[in-house]
C-alpha cells in the first residue's frame, strides 16, 4: 500500500487483499490450514521458497491482514501478531535473549512484565536491571557488557510516569543494545516509538486495539530482521493470535483514533476536575501542567492519553469507598475499553508485588486508576462525586 497515505487511510484501507469472492469488508478465514496444488508446492510452501499460507500456528490471511494494517499505523516495516500483549513480550525476549545477556527495564512496568523480567526470564540466565522510568542516568549507569535490550513502558501504569524515548534509544543504541517500547497505553495514535529512535514496539492489543473489551492479542511491530526473529519463535513454540482475534482488532484499527482522542478529551477534562476536588492529594495525568513530565508528554505524545490516576486522602478506606459508590464506571482491571474502569492498583494489579516494593515505587494505599471511557464526562463526574463525598 501507498506509504505516502495518511495514517487515517491506512487505519482504514492498510491489509485488504480480496479473495475470489471479491466481498467489501475483511474477510475472516477460520482455518487452521491451507491446501497445495501439489507435493512440490507443499514441498516450496514448508521450506519458504514459495511465499504463501501452511499452518495456521504461523501464518493466516485475517492475521496477516491485521499486522499489515498495525505495521501501516506504527511506521514499521514489519509486524508479528501474538496471543495476547505477555506473548508478544515474551516472544521478542525469547527472539532477542539468550542465557547471559542482560535487560534494562523502566520501574513501574506493568505488573506481568515485571514479573516475566524479574521472575521468569531469570530462572533462564537472563538478568533485567530496574532503573527509575524518568532517570536517564540510571539508564546509562546499569549498562553491562552483555546488555542486549533495553525495555520501556510509557507513560507507566499506574502513575503515568513520561519515559523520554529518544533519551534511552541514543543510551541503548550506545550500549550496541536494542530499544523496545510497549506502545499499549498510547498506540500510534498519539506516540509513534519507532519514528522516536526506538527500535521495536509491543502492544497488547487486547486494550486499545480492540478498544471494546472482547478479545486477547498482542503484536511486536519494528525492522524485518527483528520480527522475522520473532515469527521464528512463534512458528515452533505457538503463542499465536487467532483468526478470530485478528479480525476484531483489524475492525477496532479503523475507529482507532477517533476512540483515542474522544477518551483523552474525556480524560483531560475528568483530570481537571478531579485536582479541584476536595479530598484528592494528588492526580497523575500527563496531559496536565502540573504533571513533572508534561512538556515532554506534550512533545512526543499527541495528547495526555486516556489513563487517569489520583490519590485520595484517607488511604484503603477512602479509596474503596470511591470504589463501592461508583454505579456506572465498571469495577475492573482492564483498560482500553470505551466504557471507562476503576481499579485499586494496591490491592488489585500490583498487589502481589512487596508493600515496600510498592510504596517505593509509589503506589499509595489511596491511588486509584481510572482508564476513560467513551461515556458522557458529566456522568462519570457524577458517579466519582458520590465516593468523593463520603
Ligand atoms: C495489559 C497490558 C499488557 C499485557 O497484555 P495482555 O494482552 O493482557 O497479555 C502489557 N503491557 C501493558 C502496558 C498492558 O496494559
Amino acid at each position: 500500500m501507498n506509504e505516502h497515505l495518511d495514517p487515517d487511510t491506512l487505519a482504514i484501507r492498510a491489509g485488504i487483499e480480496r479473495s475470489q469472492f471479491n466481498e467489501h469488508s475483511e474477510a475472516l478465514y477460520l482455518t487452521s490450514s491451507f491446501v497445495f496444488e501439489s507435493a512440490a508446492k507443499a514441498a516450496a510452501r514448508f521450506s519458504g521458497a514459495e511465499e504463501g499460507n501452511v499452518y495456521a500456528r504461523f501464518t493466516n490471511p485475517t492475521v496477516t491482514a491485521m499486522q499489515t494494517r498495525l505495521a501501516a499505523l506504527e511506521g514499521a516495516e514489519a509486524c508479528v501478531a501474538t496471543a495476547s500483549g505477555m506473548s508478544a513480550i515474551l516472544s521478542l525476549a525469547m527472539a532477542l535473549l539468550q542465557a547471559g545477556d542482560h535487560v534494562v527495564a523502566s520501574n513501574g512496568l506493568f505488573g506481568a512484565t515485571q514479573q516475566l523480567f524479574g521472575n521468569i526470564l531469570s530462572k533462564f540466565g537472563v538478568e533485567t536491571s530496574f532503573v527509575p522510568a524518568t532517570d536517564l542516568e540510571a539508564y546509562r549507569g546499569a549498562v553491562r557488557p552483555r546488555t542486549r535490550l533495553f525495555f520501556i513502558e510509557t507513560p507507566s501504569n499506574p502513575l503515568t510516569e513520561v519515559v523520554d524515548i529518544a533519551g534511552v534509544a541514543a543510551i541503548a543504541h550506545e550500549a550496541g543494545a536494542i530499544l523496545a517500547v510497549d506502545n499499549c497505553f498510547c498506540t500510534p495514535v498519539l506516540q509513534r516509538p519507532l519514528q522516536l529512535g526506538a527500535d521495536v514496539v509491543v502492544h497488547s492489543a487486547t486494550k486499545y486495539l480492540d478498544g471494546q473489551g472482547r478479545v486477547l492479542g498482542g503484536a511486536v511491530a519494528g525492522r524485518k530482521a527483528i520480527t522475522d526473529e520473532v515469527l521464528k519463535f512463534l512458528r515452533t513454540a505457538g503463542p499465536t493470535l487467532s483468526p478470530f482475534n485478528a479480525w476484531i482488532i483489524l475492525k477496532g484499527l479503523e475507529t482507532l483514533r477517533i476512540r483515542m482522542e474522544a477518551q483523552s478529551a474525556n480524560a483531560l477534562e475528568l483530570a481537571r476536575w478531579l485536582e479541584a476536588q476536595p479530598g484528592v492529594s494528588r492526580v497523575y495525568y500527563p496531559g496536565l501542567p502540573s504533571h513533572p513530565q508534561h512538556a515532554l508528554a506534550m512533545q512526543q505524545q499527541k495528547s495526555g492519553g486516556a489513563i487517569v490516576s489520583f490519590d485520595v486522602e484517607g488511604g484503603r478506606e477512602a479509596a474503596w469507598k470511591v470504589i463501592d459508590s461508583t454505579r456506572l464506571i465498571s469495577i475492573t482491571a482492564n483498560l482500553g475499553d470505551t466504557k471507562s474502569t476503576i481499579t485499586h492498583p494496591a490491592s488489585t494489579t500490583h498487589g502481589r508485588i512487596s508493600a515496600e516494593a510498592r510504596a517505593a515505587s509509589g503506589i499509595g494505599e489511596g491511588l486509584l486508576r481510572i482508564a476513560v471511557g467513551l461515556e458522557s464526562v458529566d456522568d462519570l463526574k457524577q458517579d466519582l462525586a458520590r465516593g468523593l463525598a463520603r
